[in-house]
C-alpha cells in the first residue's frame, strides 16, 4: 500500500469547516470594484468627508427613503449624536432594550441620560411595546428601539406612544439596513435612525463608519454641525459637538458595496429560506424555534439567531464547534446584568424574556457567499447536534435512581 494510501486511511476527509462569515470571500468578488474607488480617493488627497461622503449620503437617503442622511465615524456615534440633536441629556430617561449591542445602552448614558430597560418580545427578540408603555415617566425623552439581528421593531404602537407622550423615537438600525417595516424602510421609521458600517455589518467599510437619516430638515442641520465640533463655519462654533465624520476612503468602498446590497440581502433571505425548509424538513421544532419574518416586513437577517430549548443551547454550540461549523451567541448577557450598569440597580429576573433569550439564542452562518453546500453542511450539524443533545438530557427514572444508590 502507498504511503498516501495510508494517509488517506489514517485522516479521514473532514468536511471543510463552514465559517459564521467570510468577509474575504465577498471582497474578491468587488476587488477591482473597491481598489477602484479606493485608488481615486488617494489620488485625490481628500479623505475627510467629500464629494464621497455627499455622494453615499444621497445614494443611502435615496436607498431608504429618507430627506437626509449624513454620514459619522461609527454607529455608536450616530446613537449619541442623535439623542445630542434631540437635546437629551441629564435628568432625562430614554427607553430602551437590553437584549442588544452594548452600543445602545452606552450612548444614552453618554449623553448624561439613563438607559431605563424594557422587556423583549420572545418571538421577534425586539421591545415589546407594553413593555415600553410600563416603563414611560415624566422624565422619558425618547424611546429607542433596536431592529435586531436585521428584523424591524414592531413601530406602530411605539408610534402611538410617542405622539401621546411627546417622546422622539431613535431607531438603532445598526444591524438593519434594507429592512422595512409594513413597506417603508428602517431609515424612516422614527424621528432618526442610526446605521452602522461596521465590517460585519450588512453594508460593511473597510473599518469604522456610521450614518444617521431624518427627514427633519433642522435635525439634518444640527447632526451636521455637531459631527464637526458645532462649527457653522470659519471656526465659530455654536455649540460643543463631538469629532466624527465620515472619511472618503470609507464612503468610497460603501459606494461601490451599496450597489450589491439588494443581491446581497437577497443571498441572505434565500439562506434562511432554506435553512427554514430544511429543519422544518428535519422535524427540529421541538428543539429550536426558528426566527421569522412579520407580515408585510421583511428581515434582512444581519443574523440567524435561532432559540434552542431546554437549556441545551451550549451543548449545541459546542457540539457545532468541534465540527468546525461557526456559531456564535448575541448577546450571552443582556445588559441591566452588565457590571458597568451596576448603579442602576437592577437584578436577575427584572427582565426575564431578554434573560431567558440571551441562554437560548445560537446565531448560525447566512452570510450572502454561504451558498448551498455549506449551508447543508450547517444545516445537518444543526440537526445532528440538537437531536442528540435531546438524547443526552433525557432522564430515565429508574436508571437515575439507580445511580443514586451505587
Ligand atoms: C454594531 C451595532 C452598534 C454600534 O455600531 P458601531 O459602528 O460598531 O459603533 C450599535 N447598535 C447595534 C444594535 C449594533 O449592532
Amino acid at each position: 500500500m502507498s504511503s498516501e494510501a495510508i494517509l488517506s486511511i489514517h485522516s479521514a476527509p473532514r468536511p471543510a469547516p463552514v465559517p459564521l462569515i467570510d468577509l474575504v470571500e465577498q471582497h474578491a468578488s468587488i476587488r477591482e470594484e473597491v481598489h477602484a474607488a479606493v485608488d481615486a480617493v488617494l489620488d485625490s488627497q481628500r479623505f475627510i468627508l467629500g464629494d464621497e461622503v455627499v455622494g453615499l449620503e444621497q445614494e443611502v437617503a435615496g436607498y431608504c427613503d429618507a430627506r437626509h442622511a449624513i454620514g459619522c465615524a461609527s454607529g455608536t456615534d450616530a446613537l449619541v449624536l442623535a439623542l445630542m440633536a434631540l437635546d437629551v441629556g441629564p435628568g432625562d430617561e430614554v427607553i430602551t432594550t437590553p437584549f442588544t449591542f452594548f452600543a445602545t445602552a452606552s450612548a444614552i448614558h453618554r449623553v448624561g441620560a439613563r438607559p431605563v430597560f424594557a422587556d423583549i418580545d420572545p418571538v421577534s427578540f425586539n421591545l415589546d411595546p407594553e413593555a415600553v408603555a410600563a416603563a414611560i415617566t415624566p422624565r422619558t425623552k425618547a424611546i429607542m428601539p433596536v431592529h435586531l439581528f436585521g428584523r424591524c421593531a414592531e413601530m406602530e404602537p411605539l408610534w402611538r406612544l410617542a405622539v401621546r407622550h411627546g417622546l422622539a423615537i431613535v431607531e438603532d438600525a445598526a444591524q438593519a439596513i434594507g429592512s422595512t417595516y409594513r413597506g417603508r424602510h428602517a431609515g424612516v421609521l422614527g424621528t432618526i435612525a442610526c446605521f452602522s458600517f461596521f465590517p460585519t455589518k450588512n453594508l460593511g467599510g473597510a473599518g469604522d463608519g456610521g450614518m444617521l437619516a431624518t427627514d427633519d430638515c433642522d435635525l439634518d442641520v444640527r447632526l451636521r454641525r455637531l459631527r464637526v465640533h458645532g462649527d457653522v463655519g470659519r471656526y465659530e462654533h455654536l455649540e460643543i459637538g463631538l469629532n466624527s465624520r465620515l472619511d472618503a476612503l470609507q464612503a468610497a468602498v460603501l459606494r461601490v458595496k451599496l450597489r450589491h446590497l439588494e443581491s446581497w440581502t437577497q443571498a441572505r433571505r434565500e439562506n434562511a429560506a432554506r435553512y427554514q425548509e430544511r429543519f422544518s424538513a428535519a422535524g427540529t421544532a421541538e428543539h429550536m424555534v426558528l426566527p421569522t419574518e412579520a407580515p408585510g416586513s421583511r428581515h434582512v437577517y444581519n443574523q440567524y439567531c435561532v432559540r434552542v430549548r431546554e437549556g441545551r443551547r451550549d451543548a449545541v454550540l459546542q457540539s457545532l464547534q468541534s465540527r468546525q461549523i461557526g456559531c456564535a451567541v448575541y448577546y450571552p448577557k443582556p445588559l441591566h446584568l452588565q457590571p458597568c450598569f451596576d448603579f442602576l440597580g437592577h437584578k436577575p429576573g427584572e427582565f426575564p424574556q431578554a434573560e431567558a433569550a440571551a441562554g437560548e439564542v445560537l446565531a448560525l452562518p447566512i452570510y450572502p457567499e454561504l451558498g448551498a453546500a455549506r449551508l447543508e453542511r450547517a444545516a445537518s450539524a444543526v440537526i445532528d447536534a440538537v437531536k442528540q443533545t435531546a438524547h443526552r438530557s433525557i432522564t430515565i427514572p429508574f436508571r437515575d435512581a439507580a445511580r443514586k444508590a451505587a
